[in-house]
């Protein structure tokens, strides 16, 4: 029998503002939070009993094992105080009580690790600890490993000035139960300073060679949204190319909290531009914030009924949008730069999940709006051209130095430069 220990109550200060408002292990990467693909990956390896570790917004976590079904018994442990790596196994000393190994995961790493392959491995040899270990593009920054020809790790060293090798530690490791409790005794606060040099010499590594990565900053977070939509499509860039449009000021005329299908009116231009476009071979998605929705001041049929006026409109032009995306959520804070939800544009969330569910290659996209907003979320997104059409809205306020886009006076002038 294995069994799992998911470290999972990191607070993610380097994700603020994301983690404000959600705890690193479910941060949505491509439409799922974090914590899943672990979920996911260790009931196929045969695990039926875990124990996940919260301390930060503990309320989402317990609420997100209560949707959990299938055969995973997972349970969690509430830290008050962060214990530390280490010292959440010192305090579970009897986790192992029944288990042949335990896989000890940072859940907040993405990898596509093969845990049943791994769990081989550390079945074929006679060391009771085996580290998973990644190629690693920064070994300074990492924990570093060499090894002997039998895979064993004959020495460890934390962020090294001159790494030997780039064989980094990879935050997953199978320990058999006997040294579970040898960790547990030691009664240590982290795993990677002060239990690991002690098991040089009687522990191994196996080198992963696919996809691994630290979900850390805002950076490496973005990177890893199109690392899982390229993980689970198999594809990596071969997507279809489209074209993420705003709505209000953009598509159609703006007016203050459109609430009536009646207000719905295309913008000059609308109709023609949006055939070309799709004549030209790219796929229209709507993109649009919906905060009156989160307010109550109009429902998901309003919507609904609004977006259906708008398909007529097209209709009447040959033509209609492959998809439409929404995002009920009201804003936190002012600021339209500030990304306060993953979905809510600043943030990515939409055209991260169209890029998965429409099987869209974000780098070949294009962005239209008429907010800085807009063009950020299409940024965050990695699109290859940001438009910002001056029908609408305008900037409204400060803007990002590092950003850049096009300005045009409307869609049809957007489409003009795009096509060209
Ligand atoms: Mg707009």
């Amino acid at each position: 029998m294995t069994k799992a220990i998911l470290l999972g109550a990191g607070l993610g200060t380097r994700l603020r503002p994301l983690t404000n408002r959600v705890t690193k292990c479910l941060v949505p990467i491509a439409g799922r939070p974090l914590l899943d693909y672990w979920i996911e990956e260790i009931s196929k390896a045969g695990v039926t009993e875990a124990l996940l570790n919260t301390h930060y917004l503990a309320e989402q976590v317990q609420d997100y094992i209560e949707q959990l079904d299938g055969d995973l018994l997972l349970t969690e442990f509430y830290e008050p105080k962060l214990l530390g790596s280490a010292g959440t196994i010192a305090a579970n000393p009897n986790f192992a009580d029944g288990a042949d190994e335990i896989i000890i995961i940072y859940a907040d790493n993405l990898s596509n690790v093969n845990l049943t392959e791994l769990l081989a491995f550390h079945r074929q040899h006679t060391d009771p600890f085996t580290m998973l270990l990644f190629h690693a593009p920064n070994p300074k920054a990492c924990g570093i490993a060499e090894l002997d020809s039998q895979n064993r790790i004959t020495s460890f060293v934390e962020k090294p000035e001159n790494p030997a090798t780039d064989f980094a530690n990879a935050g997953i490791y199978v320990v058999d139960s006997q040294a579970y409790r040898e960790i547990a005794a030691l009664q240590a606060f982290d795993l990677g300073f002060d239990v690991l040099p002690k098991f040089v010499g009687r522990m191994r590594g196996w080198v992963w060679d696919g996809y691994h990565s630290d979900v850390g900053t805002y950076k490496t977070y973005l990177q890893a949204q199109r690392d899982a939509v390229e993980l689970a499509t198999g594809k990596f860039n071969q997507g279809q190319p489209a074209i993420f449009l705003d709505r209000d000021g953009t598509l159609i005329e703006s007016v203050h909290y459109l609430s009536k299908p009646e207000q719905v009116q295309l913008v000059p231009g609308g109709g023609e531009a949006i055939k070309l476009l799709r004549e030209a071979g790219f796929a229209c998605v709507l993109v649009t914030n919906q905060s009156p929705i989160g307010q109550g001041i109009i429902t998901e049929d309003d919507l609904t009924a609004i977006h259906k006026v708008l398909s007529e409109q097209l209709a009447n032009y040959g033509t209609k949008l492959d998809g439409f995306y929404h995002c009920p959520d009201v804003p936190q804070v002012k600021d339209r730069t500030v990304v306060d939800s993953y979905e809510r544009k600043p943030g990515p969330g939409m055209l991260f999940q169209a890029a998965e569910e429409m099987q869209i290659d974000l780098t070949s996209s294009w962005l239209i709006g008429d907010m800085i907003s807009d063009i950020l979320a299409g940024y965050h997104a990695h699109c290859k051209g940001l438009i910002l059409v001056e029908t609408g809205k305008g900037l409204e306020g400060k803007t990002n130095s590092a950003v850049n886009w096009h300005t045009v006076p409307d869609l049809t002038a957007a489409v003009k430069l795009i096509l060209n």
